[in-house]
């Protein structure tokens, strides 16, 4: 069996031509692609404005600028996922507070995020981790009762709905990586979503310099002042996306339907493989229908990981694992975060494997890898 990645890309013939088209069109930068991708994705994600940046990472920073944070302030998030989801919080100067996940779920645990909240928190930043989704309605509860800024980290989870509702549907940002191996790519590529007209504006200047051209804005405009007058009023960032990447992303998301429940079929598949075996798997919540982008096992026995993941990646499995808990991270324990903040995240990391899911996966490797599984676990 060839190497088998546990995500990667899918690029056809119609992605290629419509990148050519677009490099032959004029617009190398912000063009009209750009909008046109903005507007299929909020018709995707069910928001009213989408913002396209340069990478997932990109929007995490510009919606946590949305939170005005000062040193002392504190935003929750997540152990169990990217650093980004974190990261953002230290580029703004302010205090990432890690929360516990479920066990079941692997998914932020919102008993948990209560009880971390101060008079210092400021924002929240659920993670769908895996593509399951937190209960953004039960969040968006919390959110308004404390005022708190809410950003969902949705790298993960394009395509999923929450008791039927799309994830733009709610109150707060929806942020989304376009990276090669989530579920549709521009290359490198994020978004921001939001229905709040004000925050989108504001979204909008974040992304280029913190410049504006639209008169409505200005704050120190004169008579002597012409159409070549444009006005600097936040501390912004070049984090535009090329007009050809948005060319990618437009042809990408005609695909999401077939991506999806590909993606689908090869969950349902394992879920009923893994069944009778010594290994737990991610529930899905009652409130969730979910595009899964990642798949992780979890051994009942911890002291056996290193030797499963050795195993498979010997037979040309490309296991992972997602995720080291961030505050583990040498850069976090330098700044001051100590181990045992969340031993469920802890517990579930060091029990975890991520294997293969992707659309291009055929039966065969799929088979192949739940054989693999069922050889080395026993
Ligand atoms: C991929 C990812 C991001 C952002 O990623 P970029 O590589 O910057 O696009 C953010 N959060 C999570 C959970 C991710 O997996």
């Amino acid at each position: 069996m060839d190497f088998i990645h546990y995500g990667t890309q899918y690029i056809d013939d119609d992605d290629i031509s419509e990148v050519i088209d677009s490099l032959k069109s004029g617009f190398l930068t912000t063009g009209p692609k750009v909008i046109e991708f903005e507007k299929a994705l909020s018709e995707t994600v069910g928001s009213r404005f989408a913002v396209a940046v340069n990478s997932g990472t990109a929007a995490l920073h510009i919606a946590a600028m949305l939170a005005e944070l000062h040193p002392e302030d504190e935003v929750i998030t997540s152990p169990i996922t990217f650093a980004a989801s974190s990261n953002c919080v230290l580029y703004c100067g302010a205090k990432p507070i890690f929360a516990d996940i479920c066990p079941d779920t692997m998914l932020l645990d919102i008993e948990s995020v209560k009880s971390k909240i101060t008079a210092k928190t400021r924002a929240i930043i659920p993670v769908h981790y895996g593509g399951e989704m937190c209960d953004m309605d039960a969040f968006a509860c919390l959110a308004e009762e404390y005022g708190l800024v809410l950003i969902q980290d949705a790298a993960h989870s394009l395509g999923g709905l929450i008791r039927g509702k799309p994830q733009g549907a709610y109150l707060g940002m929806q942020i989304w990586s376009f990276h090669p191996v989530k579920t549709i790519t521009t290359g490198e590529g994020g978004a921001v979503t939001t229905n709040d007209e004000s925050v989108y504006e504001k979204l909008i200047r974040y992304r280029t310099h913190g410049i504006t051209r639209d008169n409505s804005q200005f704050v120190q405009h004169s008579e002597d002042d012409g159409a070549w007058y444009y006005e600097m009023l936040d501390l912004g960032y070049n984090y535009r996306l090329t007009d050809f990447q948005c060319a990618l992303g437009i042809s990408q998301l005609k695909k999401l339907k077939g991506f999806a429940q590909r993606r689908k079929e090869i969950v349902a598949r394992y879920n009923t493989a893994f069944d009778d075996m010594d290994v737990l798997v991610q529930k899905t919540p009652e409130w969730s229908d979910p595009v899964r982008h990642l798949y992780t096992i979890r051994l009942c026995d911890k002291s056996q990981r290193r030797v499963v993941y050795e195993q498979l990646q010997k037979k040309n499995i490309g296991v992972n694992v997602h995720y080291i808990p961030v505050y583990w991270l040498p850069y976090y324990q330098k700044i001051g975060y100590e181990r045992g903040i969340c031993p469920i995240a802890e517990d579930s990391y060091e029990r975890m494997i991520t294997l293969p899911l992707h659309p291009s996966l055929s039966n065969e490797q799929v088979e192949y890898v739940i054989e693999a599984v069922r050889d080395v676990v026993s």
